[in-house]
């Protein structure tokens, strides 16, 4: 499914005081694609996704993101040109209800019942009842509509990583970033986490997710990209990557 170019980056690279986190990685992301970046740790894999999402400026080089040149643009604009990222550390807040953190993520967000209470207000009721159905649809995406009100903090580790990309689709992005959206899952999670990718992609959505587990990024991606000390050591289709002897080399040498 691949179509317009999404993401385009030229001899990017980010240094910290002599530690060089990226060198010189070219890589183009077409529309629709389900993107795995993979390498050891520290090989630069947060840092390349943060300079992407306009988080952090590159050191030299350029990326265009959705047509947007970060680097010279606020992180908030590159948001609002369709590019939202989940963490690698949870980010929910454990005392509300599912729906209550997805409708944090987007644009429209209900306004608190004490001013409800206290002004008749018929357009915040609208556009309450538009947020709502709307965060209640990205619930559904995720299989989550069912524990809609349950607190973040009474649902399943899995489910907790899957909330938070349901709040991720809530902001309706055209490129979604996922960092390490599997770890720390169970098998049947991780699966199930595959398997919602490739539905999310079959709707369109282009998808960039770092991932240690080699097996799910071969099952889950169009495409693969190995980072090793900041380079891009192969760039291919999973079947290329899987054959590829320096990749090999390079997870057993790191495991
Ligand atoms: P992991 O799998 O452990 O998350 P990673 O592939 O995401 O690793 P990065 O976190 O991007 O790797 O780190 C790449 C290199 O850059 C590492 O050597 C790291 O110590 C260094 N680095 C990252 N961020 C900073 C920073 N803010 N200041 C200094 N060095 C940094």
């Amino acid at each position: 499914a691949a179509g317009d170019v999404v993401v385009e980056l030229k001899q990017l690279a980010k240094e910290y005081g002599g530690v060089h986190a990226v060198r010189g990685v070219d890589l183009t992301v077409r529309s629709g694609e389900v993107v795995g970046l993979i390498g050891p740790n520290g090989a630069g894999k947060t840092t390349l996704v943060n300079m992407v999402s306009g988080l952090i400026p590159p050191s030299s080089g350029t990326a265009t993101v959705l047509g947007v040149p970060v680097g010279r643009t606020p992180v908030h604009r590159i948001a609002a040109a369709g590019v939202t990222r989940t963490f690698q550390h949870s980010k929910l807040f454990n005392r509300l209800t599912a729906l209550e953190n997805v409708l944090i993520g987007a644009h429209v967000v209900a306004r608190p019942t004490f001013l409800r209470r206290l002004i008749w207000l018929p357009s915040a009721r609208r556009d309450e009842r538009i947020a709502l159905a709307h965060a209640a649809r990205c619930l559904d995406r995720v299989g989550l509509l069912e524990k809609a009100n349950t607190p973040a903090k009474g649902l399943s580790y899995g489910d907790q990583r899957r909330l938070e990309i349901a709040r991720a689709l809530a902001a309706d992005p055209s490129l979604l970033i996922l960092d390490e959206p599997a770890a720390g899952m169970n098998h049947v999670e991780a699966e199930g986490l595959s398997a919602l990718i490739r539905d999310l992609s079959a709707d369109g959505l282009t998808i960039i997710f770092i991932e240690h587990n080699v097996g799910m990024v071969l099952d889950t991606c169009d495409h693969i990209i190995v980072l090793n000390f900041g380079e891009v050591l192969a760039d291919g289709t999973p079947s290329e990557i899987a054959a590829d002897e320096r990749v090999i080399e390079a997870y057993l040498g790191a495991a």
